[in-house]
């Protein structure tokens, strides 16, 4: 049988009260009855010893001293003894002093005992050799009972008493003169004791039955808070994983719970985030791609019609046609190269790296296209050498300088600045006087595809792909890329590269 959590949580509830307080019962409940019984034997001795005294002045009386009796074991006796109201009638006890070994019982036999009518103790005097002279109850007078266990071994001279779960015995032998005279044998019904223990264990039973239901409601309560969430949660994650990224689950509370519910909500979050963005790439890729493939289509078709036999013509047309299907091999390999850093799987060629020199390979590569920009790279003094991948960075240099060059106005200077960084680092910046960037596009900057200025972009053939290209080499590198830029004032692109060991 499989149990669910809430009723795992209720039974283990449940068990430990039970544990708790069967424990608890058992140890009080034995440590009680023992008490009881022990008092009890107690007082029957002090009534025994009292009896024979009374009986049989100047009697040695053998068994427990009363002294070892504890102070509550004290009360009790005592509050036991003052009900004993002992009455001999017609005893002929010898006026003269009981002198050792002399000490002879049998004038006892004449007399007889009266009890009050509180106490329910039977006092039995047997004589040396275990024959009754005197009962209480008057029944066995005459009988022998040297053979029971318990004046057997008062006769034995040795202090005996014991119960047999109804009445509590006990047989005190009476000396004189370190001479055996008689028993005093004393018995009295367990009933009360068995009494309040009975009531004591009924109680108990109640207050465990309570217990139970109590903390049945509350774990019932309890396990019902913590399973409602969980319950909630399974069925949202079956709902995601059946592909429904919409749900959300409520997440109140401050605890473990709760801290779950909003990881979950985070997480289908970025799920839809994902989706959304894999719908808007396959998108854009259409997009990019269907430009280029129009005006090659369109220039074909041209061709065809008859262009094609005009010399001049058909120049301009292959011209625009390679050009076209240049920019779809660049697109398609920045595609690549995004995706391939997706995966992980970039394979950077990482050496120590002089950043400054490749800044002016770079710069004296592109100045021959960008005529009316001036170029410039500025290096702080003892610029540390970078851990990088010289093909990789020359790539996120070309970007930032061919997108500097793209948004600045012809003869505005764009430059390079290299400095040490913080941290162990290079901090490189490409700064432009260009048309700037407007503050709210700045969040989006480097997304894929994403341009703040979409005509001005696509006339000067720009993607879009440019600056997540950029950000994501120099990521995979462990820098980090961020732009700073004031609408007409220009722009400064900034990042940061591991100084090499
Ligand atoms: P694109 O191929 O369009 O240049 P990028 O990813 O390189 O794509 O740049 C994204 C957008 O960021 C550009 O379309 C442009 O609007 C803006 N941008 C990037 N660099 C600059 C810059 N130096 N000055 C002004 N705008 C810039």
């Amino acid at each position: 049988m499989t149990l669910n959590i809430r009723l795992r949580l209720l039974f283990s509830h449940l068990a430990v009260i039970v544990l708790a307080m069967g424990l608890s019962g058992v140890l009080l409940l034995s440590f009680l009855e023992r008490y009881f019984l022990e008092s009890t034997e107690e007082s029957l001795a002090a009534q025994a010893r009292i009896t024979a005294q009374t009986l049989v002045p100047g009697t040695l009386l053998a068994g427990p001293a009363a002294e070892d009796q504890t102070a509550l074991n004290n009360i009790i006796s005592q509050r036991q003894i003052s009900n004993l109201d002992l009455r001999v009638e017609n005893s002929q006890q010898p006026q003269a002093p009981v002198t050792p070994g002399d000490l002879d019982l049998s004038y006892l036999a004449e007399s007889s005992l009266q009890l009050g009518a509180q106490l329910e103790t039977r006092i039995r005097i047997l004589d040396q050799h275990g024959v009754v002279l005197l009962d209480s109850l008057d029944q066995s007078v005459g009988e022998n009972l040297a053979q029971e266990p318990l004046p057997a071994q008062a006769l034995a001279g040795r202090y005996a008493a014991d119960d047999d779960g109804v009445t509590m015995m006990v047989a005190l032998p009476m000396l004189a003169d370190e001479q055996l005279a008689g028993v005093a044998y004393l018995s009295q019904p367990l009933r009360d004791v068995i009494a309040v223990m009975r009531d004591l264990r009924l109680r108990w039973a109640l207050a465990t039955v309570i217990a139970l239901a109590i903390s049945g409601l509350t774990g019932l309560l309890l396990s019902g808070a913590i399973t409602h969430p969980l319950r909630r949660l399974t069925s949202a994650a079956g709902a995601v994983a059946g592909g429904d990224f919409n749900v959300e689950v409520p997440a109140t509370s401050r605890d473990e719970l709760g801290r779950l519910s909003r990881a979950f909500n985070d997480m289908t979050g970025r799920l839809r985030g994902a989706r959304q963005m894999q719908v808007d790439f396959v998108a854009n890729v259409s997009h990019e791609l269907r430009t280029p493939l129009t005006a090659v289509k369109g220039t074909v078709e041209t061709l065809r019609d008859g262009a094609i036999d005009d010399l001049e013509a058909r120049d301009r047309f292959l011209a625009t046609i390679e050009s076209e299907t240049d920019r779809m091999i660049r697109l398609v390999n920045d595609l690549l190269l995004l995706s391939r850093a997706d995966s992980e799987a970039l394979n950077l060629r990482r050496e120590t790296l002089d950043l400054a020199a490749l800044a002016q390979e770079t710069i004296s590569h592109l100045q021959n296209h960008a005529r009316q920009t001036p170029l410039r790279v500025e290096v702080a003094p003892n610029l540390p050498a970078v851990w990088a991948d010289r093909d990789r960075m020359a790539q996120v240099l070309l970007n930032l300088l061919d997108n500097a060059i793209k948004f600045s106005p012809p003869g505005s200077e764009v430059r390079i600045h290299l400095q040490p960084g913080k941290r162990d680092t290079v901090l490189a910046q490409v700064s432009d006087h260009g048309a700037g960037i407007p503050a709210e596009a700045l969040p989006q900057l480097g997304q894929r595809f994403y341009r703040a200025d979409k005509a001005r972009s696509r006339a000067q053939g720009g993607s879009g792909l440019g600056l997540a290209i950029a950000r994501t080499l120099v990521e995979a590198h462990g820098g980090e890329l961020w732009v700073e830029s004031v609408e007409g004032k220009g722009t400064t692109v900034s990042f940061t590269l591991p100084v090499a060991e």
